[in-house]
């Protein structure tokens, strides 16, 4: 069963909650009348005090939260959710386009997948123009020499934090980290008006008249209320999880044949050899070790199969369960001795590697089948090269080939992929106004995600949706209600 219809009508009374009960004062400063002051003592939110919380269990054991006044801490033209490779795409454009941008992310750096994650590598990046160039070329200049022998496409996460930071803090933004988007507001139009975020500084609404939902699973728009899609069928099988982590005490001259820049796809079957002989088993059965630079390397060796990415309990087990296994794996390797010895964990990513979340309803969709044909639109938005790239949904070996989604990715896998376009539409939310969708969450099928997914895509569709909501917002339209001339000329 799709999730989205499972939960809609929980979503449909938490908005009706929020919207009539939480924010009532605050909804009249929405449709630009007069903010009634709400009645009786507040507390001095400047201060810290905070609002303490009622509610009971309701007939039907949820837990009803009583109604409560919280802070409305800003008003933006444009706010971005998330500032993965998407956000920072979105959030650049809309600030360079002249707009007051706020951003919001969970994390406590910019860059997402890029930083929290420990990525290391960004794919179908190179021959991209505007931000994603400007972002590789930054790496470049400011990076290791693995960062210009790849013109940035491997990069150190630690540097990119900062380079991020610069550009983003240069273009004016408003960058709030820390701070988790938990609720979403729609008004009488289906126009979203409002979002809710959790932190340190507690519950706060924050109003804006575009929103780009950039938070890789879509936590907007399903807040929102939109229509979405997860994994491939019924039982919403999803591509698994990795942790990424940092190595250190190794020597690229003494292990060629176990690195990627070195290797080449060779080194992964060389790498997974020298674990089974050793004993050792990795969850992903084709581990990746690369060069950074100066002795740093970055390893994927595992997945967490099954985890929904929108299940805390769940990512929280996974991302223990695959530290151990990072940590076991690279002190088995120290065992081996030789030019193995030394190796060890300089870090684990704090966020452990999601490449599946929600992929929300869109406009437009972008489809297994538009990959196959190489399809074209006059209101593209990126023009992909990254073909299929689907890693197996259940435990086992990669490519094996033998259940019945191995047998549909092989079917079209053998069809091949064409260069292709992503439109417009797809990064518009279908189901509510004023909203757009960028990066892992826009609108298309399970396979087509495996391909548009990567960094290189996420980035320009960011830097369409930023440019798109500004052009709405001054031809005095809807994002959905602009045509493709008007997006080109942007
Ligand atoms: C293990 C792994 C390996 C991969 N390998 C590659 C690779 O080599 N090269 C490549 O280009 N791509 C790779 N990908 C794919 C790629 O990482 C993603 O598809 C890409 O990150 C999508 O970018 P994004 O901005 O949409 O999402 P993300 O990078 O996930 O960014 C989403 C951001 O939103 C924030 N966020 C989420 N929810 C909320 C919320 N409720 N409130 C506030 N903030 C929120 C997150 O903290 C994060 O910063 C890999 C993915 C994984 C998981």
């Amino acid at each position: 069963m799709n999730p989205s219809s499972r939960s809609t009508s929980r979503r449909r009374f938490l908005t009706t909650a929020a919207t009539g009960a939480v924010l009532g004062p605050y909804a009249l400063a929405l449709s630009g009348q007069t903010v009634a002051k709400p009645a009786g003592n507040f507390p001095n939110f400047a201060r810290g005090e905070v609002v303490r919380t009622g509610g009971e269990v309701g007939p039907d054991g949820r837990f009803v939260e009583a109604a409560r006044a919280i802070p409305l801490a800003g008003h933006s033209q444009v706010l971005v959710v998330g500032a993965g490779p998407a956000g920072i795409g979105a959030a650049l454009a809309a600030a360079r386009a002249g707009a007051k941008v706020q951003v919001i992310e969970t994390a406590g750096c910019l860059g997402g997948v890029w930083t929290a994650g420990l990525l290391t590598k960004i794919i179908d990046g190179g021959r991209k123009t505007g931000i994603m160039q400007e972002i590789l070329q930054a790496m470049v200049a400011r990076g290791s020499d693995v960062a210009k022998k790849t013109k940035g496409e491997i990069y150190d996460p630690e540097l990119m934090k900062v380079v991020l930071e610069e550009m983003c803090v240069t273009a004016g933004m408003k960058i709030q980290l820390h701070t988790q988007l938990v609720g979403a507001v729609t008004d009488k139009r289906n126009r979203l008006v409002a979002v809710i975020t959790e932190s340190k500084s507690g519950r706060q609404a924050w109003t804006a008249d575009r929103f780009i939902d950039c938070s890789g699973d879509g936590d907007l728009a399903a807040q929102a209320g939109c229509k979405f899609d997860v994994g491939i069928n019924a039982q919403c099988e999803c591509q698994p999880m990795s942790l990424m982590a940092l190595l250190t005490g190794l020597d690229a001259n003494a292990i060629p044949q176990y690195v990627r820049e070195v290797a080449g796809e060779k080194a992964k079957s060389n790498m997974v050899k020298l674990m089974r002989d050793s004993g050792i088993k990795p969850s992903y059965s084709a581990p990746t070790l690369r060069l950074l630079h100066s002795g740093i390397f970055s390893l994927m060796t595992n997945h967490e199969y099954g985890v929904p990415a929108y299940d805390a309990a769940q990512i929280s087990e996974a991302t223990i369960r695959a530290r151990r296994e990072v940590h076991q794996i690279v002190a088995d390797l120290r065992k081996l001795g030789g030019p193995w010895k030394d190796v060890a964990v300089v870090a684990t990513a704090e966020q452990i590697g999601v490449r599946e979340g929600r992929r929300i309803r869109g406009r437009a969709q972008v489809t297994v089948h538009d990959i196959v044909a190489g399809k074209k639109h006059a209101d593209a938005v990126c023009h992909v090269n990254f073909g299929f790239d689907v890693h197996n949904v259940r435990p086992g070996d990669m490519f094996s080939g033998l259940d019945e989604i191995e047998q549909e990715v092989k079917k079209y896998r053998a069809l091949g992929s064409k260069p292709y376009d992503i439109p417009l539409g797809a990064l518009i939310a279908a189901d509510v106004d004023g909203l757009m969708m960028a990066g892992r969450c826009i609108s298309g099928d399970f396979i087509a995600h495996s391909s548009y997914r990567v960094t290189g895509n996420s980035v320009p569709m960011g830097e369409a949706a930023g440019r798109a909501s500004v052009a709405s917002l001054r031809l005095g339209k809807l994002p959905h209600e602009l045509s493709a001339p008007e997006l080109k000329a942007t």
